[in-house]
């Protein structure tokens, strides 16, 4: 059985910047456990919904990312065995580690939704937040003249869920352009009594939204869908003793982000977690129970809501504190900084950027990123995909 310094389960946003990071700071043996499959950026999946961009910029091969001098193990975790700190793969064999780092993302819950995954079988519901739909949403988008339709933001846990309104926003201002907005009934259907529950931004998409006509349901999510009878079951604030769920008649398209879990070979270590995210220290990272394991990214409970511009911090913090724990010195602390960018229209996008306790928390005081900015678009969309691949993805420290 092979024996690393550090393992690293996941080869996305958090394995691969972790790893390179470690590589970065002095680590020798850092062995990466990954299946063969293509790396994404996923942030620009909502781009493609709203045809803006290419699966193909997006994409890139698991052999490409990895970062030099790190051993690949291709293939899937399947088990942590904490006692004799070992991880099992999927083809039966165990790799020792002394330090390992989870990091193998969060997974969707088609089935919490009845109806949800026939419908996005037959196309009738996508998202972008599953990479082999969002080319498939951005044509529902464009085909679309009349009829209703249903977008929604996820509960959490999800992968950086308030940007699912880029997609709506995205498609508002096609239809405002072409004319046919007026003919479009568009409901968003967001678990929030706000937005996105951000003060701070959501005053501003309000206008936004209701500047585009759209009937926002509050605190509500989606229950169930039927693709056959064209409606959309809504579960929520509508609920109550003897109140019948609401239902959405003649709706033309669902774009239904689903519920996402913690993947189900980490309940061990998920403690009490209810979707069964790690059950780490949210602010050092390290596992509560478990010596040796740590966790970050999407499947962490940190706390916050995930994103990959929370990575940043995060990826900082725990290669620092690898190697902190080993020199038993104080561990560095993650405050819960996340970012949620949200496309206003085609070319105006705000950015809101927040820590654990939901204050406010700016990368800079010189500009107000929350006010819509054609230039935070151009950066979002363009520049970020650059500074992905060439820095965060080779563990340099970007602000
Ligand atoms: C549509 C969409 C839009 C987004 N937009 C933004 C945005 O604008 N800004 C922003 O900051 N963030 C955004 N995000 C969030 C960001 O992409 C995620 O927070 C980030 O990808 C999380 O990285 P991760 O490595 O934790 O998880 P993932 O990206 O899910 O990567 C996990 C990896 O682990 C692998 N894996 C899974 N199970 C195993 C196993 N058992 N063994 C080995 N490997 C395994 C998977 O194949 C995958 O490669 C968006 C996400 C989506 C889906």
């Amino acid at each position: 059985m092979a024996r690393h310094d550090v393992v690293v389960v996941g080869a996305g946003n958090a394995g691969i910047s972790l790893a390179a990071r470690l590589r970065r700071i002095g680590a020798k043996d850092v062995a990466v456990v990954a299946p063969d499959r293509p790396h994404l950026f996923r942030p620009l999946l909502n781009y493609v919904a709203g045809g803006q961009a290419t699966m193909r910029e997006l994409t890139r091969s698991a052999a490409a990312v990895l970062p030099e001098g790190c051993t690949w193990i291709r293939g899937r975790a399947v088990a942590v065995h904490t006692d004799a700190r070992e991880v099992e793969l999927d083809g039966g064999g165990r790799l020792g580690y002394r330090d390992l780092v989870l990091a193998p993302g969060l997974e969707e819950d088609l089935d919490a939704v009845p109806g949800l995954e026939a419908a996005m079988s037959a196309g009738w519901a996508a998202t972008a937040h599953l990479h082999t739909q969002a080319e498939g949403m951005w044509a529902s988008i464009s085909g679309m003249t009349r009829g209703r339709v249903v977008f929604t933001i996820p509960t959490e846990p999800s992968p950086c869920g308030g940007t699912a309104l880029k997609p709506l926003f995205l498609a508002c201002d096609l239809w405002h352009r072409r004319g046919v907005l007026g003919d479009i009934d568009v409901h968003l259907v967001t678990p929030y009594s706000g937005v996105l529950d951000v003060p701070f931004v959501d005053h501003r998409l309000l206008t936004h939204l209701h500047a585009r006509g759209v009937t926002i349901h509050h605190a509500t999510q989606v229950a169930a869908v039927d693709h056959e009878a064209s409606s959309v079951t809504l579960s929520g604030a509508v609920e109550g003793p003897g109140v019948p769920l609401q239902v959405f008649e003649e709706v033309e398209r669902a774009f239904v982000v689903p519920p996402y879990r913690g993947p189900a070979w980490l309940r061990p270590l998920a403690g009490e977690h209810p979707q069964g995210l790690v059950d780490v220290d949210p602010e050092t990272l390290a596992h509560r129970a478990a010596e040796g394991v740590w966790s970050l990214g999407d499947v962490a409970a940190l706390g916050t809501r995930p994103s990959g511009g929370a990575l940043r911090r995060q990826v900082e913090v725990l290669a620092d504190n690898i190697a902190r724990s080993r020199l038993g010195q104080p561990l560095r602390r993650y405050d819960g900084y996340t970012i949620i960018p949200v496309t206003v229209d085609r070319r105006r996008l705000l950015l809101a950027e927040f820590d654990r306790s939901g204050r406010q928390a700016p990368t800079t005081s010189l500009v107000d990123l929350t006010v819509p900015r054609r230039a935070l678009w151009w950066f979002d969309r363009y520049v970020e995909p650059v500074i992905y691949f060439r820095a965060l993805l080779k563990g340099r420290l970007v602000p």
